[in-house]
């Protein structure tokens, strides 16, 4: 965990390097709302977490107490052991988190972005509740579960730097890594890329398991679902192939296949289902990009709405031991909430600056009733300002193009 967290000031130092080589090299690998959605599914999956690595890591350390087969030292050799095996298991992980569509229903946010920058590789999901199942081998062998946190941390911090299109194969490296090229693969919806390079660190997994492709020349990648999201809210993104599991298992008639959808291949529906509900997959020749285009204000605004967010979130992992449960419960509650509306203004929702103002509202009612030390109050107080004279901007201009609309089809 705290590898993970003091990773973050060089995740965004890497972020501006990508910034400054897309205006050098003029690309266009990052849109301002892809952009903020995949940094807020990484927000909110470090806010779920708070809850959720408590269940998995008691039972990791009950079975390492108990059933532990090895009373391992913690030499560097089983250190550099350990980081293997955990690699091994996190292929297996990620391989089921693909093939099996409960598993996938997790998984699947880290796949959502049409885009491929170092922001998609914080997109990580917030409901991934079996993942840990998969390391317990690793209890039973005697890895100590701080090691396990450990290697944990750095096989995730090693994942970062391989979402960039910047980077070209690397010879030899391709061989035995995990690399920006053959990760590229993974995230692609070409039908002969899909369910391809599962490693985390290690790309052997691939071959030996038979699960390799290589980024291929004359197949350009498309980033992205085959089943869009077609949304800009983190929430949604986390729930998306749950509601649709759902939906299939209650309409389908067969009791057999009310379990096989939940437990099935990933993309197997009930036959019934199929034909009465029929899912459009993305024709790829004619694939474009999900977007809805914003004014240069709203993007900024949004762009302060979601650094606001990450602040306090950032506040809230780093006082942990010093907050009381309801108070992280009600800032990681405030955060969700925080996430939410700025999707719904990159959406353009008319509702939107309402879910503003009453969050502005929050804040500000906790800046006054909250003893804070000088810096922080200033910290909030300054961004909520300039926060709250941009939404009453934002709405003074949505207000206005709406009436400009009115006035169009009054006069038609
Ligand atoms: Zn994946
Ligand atoms: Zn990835």
């Amino acid at each position: 965990m705290n590898i993970i967290l003091y990773a973050v000031p060089f995740f965004f130092l890497l972020i501006g390097l990508e910034l400054v080589l897309e205006k050098v090299r003029k690309t266009q690998y990052y849109r301002t709302n892809d952009a903020i959605n995949s940094l807020s599914a990484g927000v909110l999956s470090r806010m779920i977490d708070i809850v959720k690595a408590l269940v998995p890591l008691t039972i990791y350390v009950l079975i390492y107490d108990n059933f532990a087969l090895f009373q391992l030292t913690e030499t560097a050799l089983v250190c550099i052991a350990a980081f293997v095996l955990y690699d091994f298991c996190y292929y297996w992980n990620h391989r089921l988190g693909h093939e099996m569509s409960l598993l996938w229903a997790a998984h699947v946010v880290h796949h959502s972005s049409e885009e491929y920058n170092l922001t998609t590789a914080l997109r990580q999901s917030s409901s991934s509740i079996f993942s840990w199942v998969f390391y317990l081998p690793l209890a039973l062998i005697g890895i100590d579960p701080i090691v396990l946190i450990s290697v944990g941390s750095l096989n995730l911090v090693y994942q970062f730097w391989v979402h960039t299109r910047h980077v070209p194969k690397l010879g030899w490296f391709e061989w035995l890594f995990v690399t920006p090229s053959n990760h590229r693969v993974h995230h692609a919806q070409n039908r002969a890329y899909i369910d391809r390079n599962y490693g985390g660190v290690f790309i052997i997994w691939d071959r030996l398991f038979g699960s390799f492709q290589e980024e291929l020349d004359d197949e350009p990648v498309i980033f992205g679902l085959r089943s869009s999201l077609k949304s800009w809210n983190p929430l949604y993104a986390n729930l998306q192939v749950y509601k649709q599991l759902w939906q299939d298992s209650w309409h389908t008639q067969s009791w057999g296949d009310k379990w096989r959808v939940w437990f099935g291949r990933t993309g197997w529906r009930p036959a019934d289902v199929a034909e009465v509900y029929p899912i459009v997959k993305t024709d790829l020749t004619k694939f474009e990009k999900f977007d809805i285009p914003l004014s240069t204000f709203s993007k900024i605004y949004c762009l302060l709405q979601h650094s606001l967010t990450t602040f306090i979130a950032l506040l809230l992992l780093l006082n942990i031991n010093n907050l009381l449960t309801y108070q992280q419960i009600a800032i990681v509650v405030w955060v969700l909430y925080a996430s939410y509306s700025t999707g719904m203004i990159m959406e353009k929702r008319s509702v939107a600056p309402w879910l503003e103002w009453f969050k502005h509202s929050t804040l500000l009612a906790a800046i006054i009733l909250i003893p804070l030390p000088t810096w922080l109050f200033w910290s909030l107080t300054i961004p909520l300002a300039v926060s709250m004279l941009g939404a009453y901007l934002l709405q003074k201009s949505s207000n206005q193009s709406s009436q400009l609309t009115s006035n169009v089809i009054e006069s038609i």
